[in-house]
């Protein structure tokens, strides 16, 4: 009996080796985790009727605007606290400081979590920052740093503020606390948490069976861990990239170039890019989107006025009250149920809810009609 337990352990994977890469590592769970974090991920998955009804195609949203912090910003946010933690970069309840250059969900996912896991988060943002964000930001006690002038400089300028206040405490000797650069963009551990978590829920929740999986890109990591681990899962599951109006990222995916449109293949390429559309689209490359590319099957470009249509849409007809994110994703939705016809399961994320944008996106979509018809989403430009 001895000899066949021994035999038995030896049949038991040997504990891996805790290095910086390991993937198997990269959980939203920890021992000391049943506070509020404990309830980020694992988010439900519903069916838009509405649109399954209309294309005779099953379309399913995953809603990470159910997590505690409003979108799918938590699992990458807390990922990155962990790591480093892990690391020895971060303890808690030593004035410990995450920096963080964003206006957007990211921010507030470090805001909350920082007070839940007892470190203070400081946001760098640019001065033109919505007043909903800077109000949200504020009521959640994050140090908040405006980066002025916003609106015609490189989009980095506030991603490096946060570098240097970073660096700045790290190598002030005298300073006992220890601070992050966060780095969103740039962090292999975003794509990696999506691609260890909301990758493995969506392929469960669908029991393996789905056909496409469609997302914008803000950093790219919700697009590239998902489409990386569906990919691997099954490499006829078609990863779409819906994106809006302005971004070059579409005609990258469908025509290898960079530019904000195929006409303007020659101008200048433009950092600002020139949507209503907050938290996707891009005019450069980022890290995480590149970790993604090899599995993006096309992209598809959606105009402001077809998500402010669908945005409505979705909320008379389906009480979905969702952000200009998920609208764009739902409009790809509808064009890939077209393209490829009736029976096709379709997956996408709603990032976050219609209350982040109430006063830009949701003032023009709230005028739109009641009666708004699918036919007249598909039919603006
Ligand atoms: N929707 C919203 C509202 C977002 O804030 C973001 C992130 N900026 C995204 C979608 C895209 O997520 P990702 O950064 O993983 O590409």
């Amino acid at each position: 009996a001895i000899i066949l337990i021994h035999q038995i352990h030896d049949l038991i994977p040997k504990k891996k080796e805790n290095t910086e890469h390991d993937d198997s590592d990269l959980t939203l769970l920890s021992p000391r985790t049943r506070g509020i974090e404990s309830q980020i991920g694992n988010t439900p998955l519903i069916e838009i009727k509405s649109l399954s009804k209309l294309t005779g195609c099953k379309i399913y949203a995953k809603l990470e605007l159910t997590n505690p912090g409003g979108s799918a910003k938590d699992r990458v946010a807390l990922a990155i606290i962990r790591e480093n933690e892990k690391l020895g970069n971060l303890t808690p309840n030593n004035g410990d400081i995450i920096f963080e250059g964003t206006s957007g969900s990211t921010g507030i996912s470090f805001a909350l979590l920082a007070n839940a896991l007892g470190y203070t988060a400081h946001i760098c943002l640019p001065d033109d920052t919505s007043s909903e964000k800077l109000q949200l930001l504020t009521a959640l006690g994050a140090e908040l740093e405006p980066v002025k002038p916003a609106s015609i400089v490189d989009p980095n300028q506030y991603t490096n503020a946060a570098r240097l206040g970073a660096e700045l405490i790290n190598n002030n000797s005298e300073d006992n606390r220890s601070a992050i650069f966060a780095n969103q963009f740039e962090n292999d551990y975003n794509w990696r948490i999506h691609y260890t978590t909301t990758g493995p829920e969506i392929y469960r929740q669908m029991n393996g069976d789905i056909d496409v999986f469609i997302n914008g890109s803000g950093t790219g990591g919700t697009i590239a861990g998902v489409g990386k681990y569906l990919y691997e899962k099954n490499s006829n599951v078609k990863v779409i990239l819906s994106d809006p109006q302005g971004s070059g990222l579409s005609n990258r995916i469908n025509y290898g170039v960079m530019y904000d449109s195929v006409e303007k293949e020659g101008t200048r390429r433009r950092h600002q890019v020139d949507t209503l559309v907050e938290g996707i689209g891009l005019n450069r490359l980022t890290h995480n989107f590149k970790q993604g590319e090899p599995y993006i099957h096309e992209a598809i470009r959606v105009t402001d006025l077809q998500a402010l249509k669908m945005a409505k849409y979705l909320c008379i007809n389906d009480g979905l009250f969702w952000g200009s994110s998920s609208a764009i994703n739902c409009v790809a939705a509808v064009k890939t149920a077209l393209k490829y016809g009736p029976g096709q399961k379709i997956v996408i994320i709603a990032c976050d809810s219609g209350s982040r944008h109430l006063s830009k996106f949701w003032k023009q979509a709230s005028e739109i009609n009641n009666d708004i018809t699918l036919d007249d989403i598909l039919e603006s430009n």
